[in-house]
């Protein structure tokens, strides 16, 4: 979707599936002289129009949360029938890139077709209209609003000039700052309306956020 014909109008919504403790100081490059807490939360993706279900990024599972340390909340591929949407029916995802945390639990998506772009260099953006304009969902081009907002990438960084045309880049396919989501950012669930359905926590990002 790289014109500016909208096409299709989804609907999107940012599924938690897990999170973590972090410190400020793990998730910039330069030094932070307020450390304190910064935790991550991890999700996934789905793009809902009239006529097709996408999912972006397909999480990890229990076993890849128990090596990493990581709080495995729900699978977040069954999570997606909370969102009326069959998983053995879903036909396309996209991987952003094959980091553990986006391309796990493939087998569970027995109909798919997979769109890979790259990995950590060449990972993929998501545009999308959505009926509040274009939103772009970042991925890991952006873990938090902060990484972005101050220029000040996150560590793990292939071209750190790159990192940072990939901030313009991102913001010049959104309507506006407000309709770029980052990847990683717990953030994201308390500026958006939430489904009230979900006690773990999905956002609603084809509406406009609150703050
Ligand atoms: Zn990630």
């Amino acid at each position: 979707m790289r014109d500016d014909d909208p096409g299709e109008c989804y609907e999107v919504h940012a599924v938690k599936y897990a999170n973590m403790p972090r410190r400020r100081r793990d998730n910039f490059m330069s030094a932070d002289d307020h450390d304190g807490p910064m935790p991550m939360d991890f999700f996934v993706w789905l793009l809902k129009s009239p006529k097709r279900t996408i999912l972006v990024d397909t999480g990890f599972n229990a076993q890849t949360a128990e090596r990493r340390q990581r709080q495995l909340l729900r699978c977040p591929i069954d999570a997606l029938r909370l969102l009326g949407v069959d998983p053995d029916a879903i036909q396309d995802v996209v991987l952003t890139h094959l980091h553990y945390d986006h391309a796990g639990n493939i087998a569970k998506l027995p109909q798919a077709r997979f769109h890979v772009g790259g990995h950590t260099r060449g990972l993929q953006a998501v545009r999308v209209f959505t009926q509040r304009g274009w939103v772009v969902l970042a991925s890991d081009a952006s873990h938090y609003y902060e990484n972005m907002a101050e220029a000040r990438p996150f560590p793990i960084v292939f071209n750190v000039a790159d990192m940072l045309e990939g901030y313009r880049r991102l913001h010049a396919a959104a309507d506006s700052a407000q309709h770029v989501v980052p990847g990683h950012d717990p953030d994201v669930l308390r500026r958006y309306p939430r489904l009230a359905s979900d006690p773990i926590g999905t956002a609603m990002l084809h509406l406009a956020p609150t703050e």
